[in-house]
């Protein structure tokens, strides 16, 4: 008995009413503009698929973490933008499930499409409220998420609103079923050597998946804030870096436990130090033996770029996530900017764990290059560590094969 999870490909759609939960948590400047719509682009493959089978579609998604109604966490300029990727009109609902919103899905026709206002409107949404859920299954047919970004998140849009579907009639989206097969076989059937690059600020954030990871890589990269733990764990004086004290020990077991394994550790052999973590600040790259006291590493230096990139020289896959430095700030992203170009030259399957890592690659001009970038951060990372996702479990069912 094996599982599988429901795929839109296996229910019957044709001439229903849909629901899409999508994720259009979508970048936006001061003004609004959408400056990343990559997420949006994303789900346009299963919305394509349910206009070709002449359903008529209602889009839902939450944007930022607005606490009450508010315009500025208004869904109408992913409305527009999708329109303009789809060369078509999507209609837009004052509120989720208010009577604007009834109205428009009760009047919608095959191939029409209607987007939902922000899920997180509706104050049942974080707290997978059932009557939330009730009222937006009761708009359609069948429920599609393809919304890996919240898989982790047991809200209401995602996991209280399967209760209200059965087996043929709720179903992973496209975009859903590639996030998890890709988890899924870099996880358990890695072309080998599999090369983890793992940075970002903390250990905490990533313990999980480093304690997972390290029986299942041939090699772990650290960098990023998360190394300068694992460099005092091994007795370097680091200044004043990013420390977790009480991790120093996990910190010591990992690398144990790679010895024990013959999993090749590499940390950063260099660092760039600063006073403080400003633009403006004085910088300069020294050997991590020599970091200055109170003085922080706040970037890898050149001689861990060159390190880390003879390290992935022969990998056949590559897993990164997490920034190498605080990229954030120009002066602190080289490192970032370089370890991406270098690991989308390889001739690995190269897959990013989505988030800041996601920006970083997108900064670098890279995002082409790699063979795969995760539109979830925080999902990816839970599957990664081997949970299961609450967004993803009622579309799993056992299969006889
Ligand atoms: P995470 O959310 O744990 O993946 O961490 C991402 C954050 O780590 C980014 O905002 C980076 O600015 C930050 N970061 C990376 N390297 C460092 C460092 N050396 N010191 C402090 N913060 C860092």
């Amino acid at each position: 008995m094996n599982d599988k999870i429901i795929s839109i490909k296996d229910l019957d759609l044709s001439n229903k009413k849909v629901f899409i939960r999508c994720d259009f948590n979508v970048p936006q400047d001061e003004f609004l503009n959408i400056t990343d719509d990559r997420r949006i682009r994303s789900v346009i493959p299963t919305l394509r698929y349910c206009l070709d089978n002449n359903c008529s579609v209602i889009l839902a998604s939450h944007l930022g973490r607005p606490k009450e109604i508010n315009s500025k966490y208004s869904l109408e300029p992913v409305a527009k933008r999708l329109s303009r990727l789809l060369n078509k009109e999507v209609l837009m609902a004052k509120d989720v499930i208010g009577q604007d919103a009834k109205n428009k899905a009760n009047n919608l026709k095959p191939t029409e499409i209607l987007l939902l206002e922000n899920l997180r409107f509706e104050k049942g949404e974080t707290k997978n409220d059932e009557h939330l859920a009730k009222e937006l299954a009761s708009m359609v047919d069948v429920y599609i998420n393809d919304a890996f970004g919240v898989c982790h998140r047991g809200h209401a849009s995602v996991e209280a609103i399967t209760h209200f579907f059965d087996i043929e009639h709720r179903a992973a989206g496209f975009l859903l079923l590639k996030e998890i097969e890709f988890s899924h076989n870099l996880i358990k059937h890695p072309a080998r050597p599999f090369v983890a690059v793992v940075g970002g600020s903390k250990v905490s954030g990533k313990l999980q998946a480093l304690t997972n990871l390290i029986s299942k890589v041939d090699k772990l990269i650290i960098g990023g804030g998360m190394a300068f733990t694992f460099l005092k764990a091994k007795g370097v004086d680091i200044g004043n870096s990013l420390l977790e004290e009480d991790l120093i020990e996990e910190a010591k077991n990992i690398l144990t436990r790679g010895k024990e394994l013959g999993v090749k550790i590499y940390l950063p052999v260099d660092v760039g130090v600063a006073l403080s973590c400003t633009q403006d600040a004085i910088m300069k790259y020294v050997p991590i033996q020599e970091i200055p006291s109170g003085w922080m590493g706040l970037d890898i230096g050149p001689a861990s770029v060159r390190l880390f990139k003879e390290a992935f020289a022969d990998a056949q896959t590559i897993w990164w996530n997490g920034p190498m430095g605080v990229f954030e700030l120009d002066k602190f992203s080289k490192g970032s900017i370089k370890m991406s170009h270098y690991i989308s030259e390889t001739y690995a399957t190269t897959v990013v764990g989505g988030g800041d890592t996601a920006d970083v690659v997108a900064r670098s001009g890279d995002t082409d290059e790699f063979t795969f970038i995760s539109t979830g951060g925080g999902a990816s990372l839970e599957l990664i560590e081997g949970k299961e996702l609450p967004g993803v479990k009622p579309l799993r069912i056992k299969v006889n094969e």
